[in-house]
């Protein structure tokens, strides 16, 4: 165990989830590529969980972030702000809300946390729908929405959650289904659930592609169809963009796109890629919403000048460079190559996914069964050759591996990613065969 693993377990918590039977020590990272402090160089295609949405150390992001610095670091909510109010305006006009208010947090779960309670206060209900199998983050009430066992450690939550079905298409009871009729069950769960609530829940928290779940989505227009029997009872729809938004998807400026014939959700929640490493995220609501608490909040960190200027910097990049045109184009192409290294694999269940958000199931060779020692040994296999890769996935519980690369790809580096996958693949193949499945 090296030093520094040695002092982290000694003073962290265990539950802190580690990846790699020696974990990496990143130290630095420049376009998509990271050095550990061995100096060794990785591919990287996680990004710090898809945080490093268009490149590490990316010189516009990273001289605006010295230019605020340099002027202050943070003032907090008391006063004006203008790098705030500037990013604020961006967001507001590309969220696709109506009359759209931002309110900006440090992470994905604090976003979460005011999406519901903006939806329980405006509603003046507790009861929530949230998706089976869903993450949505780690707080008291973000976890009481965690469909995914394995990453909810309570289940003391000061919400009342009925999880529906729809989040996974490729296992449960409606895989066998055509888009048509996993769409219709899904509904029909949704109605069962609403007359056990009598219709009074007070929102639908939801993903539009599950993304610690394994990047799973449903067929398109899942939520549109959903929306209609939410809108009958007033219950709100919010979509959580941590993952998926900022053209993540390709074909989408945010995932709800997918879903758009019954128009945007009532509130949007971001973080992750969009301060490409600075800790922003946030919540989008009509005004009317927004603005339903009656009593005064500040916010200590959310909205920090220096946060905020990353966060316009990277966003600007992004628009200009089309980098959600490069995700839509190298993504397809990294998931045709994976798709022909995988026909002849019988640890491959299924390559999924779109833009560049590309989900690839393993099972035990030969058989139907999830295996999480697949996902284990492909994820150590490709780190010796050079390549960082996620893992994750529901009902299975980890199975699945999770590729999402800084939105900047390149062909030929996408190529090389695919290469040193398809050794890995082969290579926990090789170890598994045989055997009987974990
Ligand atoms: N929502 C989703 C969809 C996520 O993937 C995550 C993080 N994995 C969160 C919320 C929580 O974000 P954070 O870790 O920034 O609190």
């Amino acid at each position: 165990m090296s030093e520094l693993h040695e002092r982290h377990r000694a003073v962290l918590p265990d539950w802190l989830a580690l990846y790699y039977d020696r974990p990496l020590e990143i130290t630095h990272g420049e376009g998509r590529h990271v050095w550990d402090a061995e100096g060794n160089r990785y591919l990287d295609f996680f990004g710090g969980i898809l945080t490093t949405m268009t490149a590490h150390a990316l010189p516009e992001v990273t001289k605006a972030v010295h230019e605020q610095a340099s002027r202050i670091l943070h003032s907090s909510t008391l006063y004006l702000n203008r790098p705030m109010v500037d990013l604020a305006e961006r967001i507001a006009e590309l969220s696709g809300i109506p009359d759209a208010r931002v309110f900006f947090t440090t992470s994905g779960t604090e976003a979460n946390d005011a999406a519901l309670l903006l939806a329980t206060t405006y509603r003046r209900s507790n009861q929530v729908l949230a998706m089976r199998n869903a993450y949505h983050g780690r707080s008291f009430s973000a976890v009481g929405v965690t469909g995914n066992q394995s990453w909810a450690p309570t289940s003391l939550s000061p919400l009342r959650t009925l999880y529906v079905h729809g989040g996974v298409r490729h296992r449960g009871p409606f895989a066998e289904l055509d888009d048509a009729d996993f769409t219709a069950a899904c509904v029909a769960d949704l109605r069962d659930m609403l007359g056990q609530t009598r219709g009074g829940a007070a929102a639908l928290i939801a993903e539009p592609v599950q993304g610690v779940g394994g990047f799973t989505a449903p067929p398109d227009g899942l939520y549109a169809a959903f929306r209609e029997v939410l809108r009958e009872h007033g219950i709100l729809w919010i979509s959580d963009e941590v993952q998926t938004g900022w053209g993540r998807t390709g074909d989408h400026f945010w995932g709800w796109q997918a879903h758009d014939q019954a128009g945007p959700p009532d509130m949007l929640t971001f973080a992750k890629g969009i301060g490409n490493g600075m800790s922003v995220g946030g919540v989008v609501a009509p005004a009317e919403i927004m603005n339903c608490l009656d009593a005064n909040s500040i916010s200590t960190f959310g909205g920090s000048p220096v946060t905020m200027a990353a966060g316009r910097a990277n966003l600007d990049y992004l628009l200009e460079h089309d980098l959600q045109g490069n995700a839509r184009r190298v993504g397809g192409l990294l998931r045709e190559r994976l798709r022909e290294a995988a026909a002849g694999l019988g640890v491959v269940r299924e390559v999924r996914g779109r833009g560049l958000m590309t989900g690839v199931e393993l099972v035990h060779p030969g058989t139907d069964e999830p295996s999480l020692p697949a996902a284990s040994l492909v994820l150590e296999a490709a780190r010796e050759g050079g390549l960082l890769i996620g893992k994750g996935g529901s009902p299975s519980g980890g199975s699945a591996l999770r590729i999402a690369p800084p939105l900047s790809l390149t062909v030929a580096e996408a190529e090389e990613g695919a290469g040193i996958l398809e050794r890995a693949l082969r290579t926990a193949e090789a170890e598994l065969q045989g055997s009987a499945p974990a």
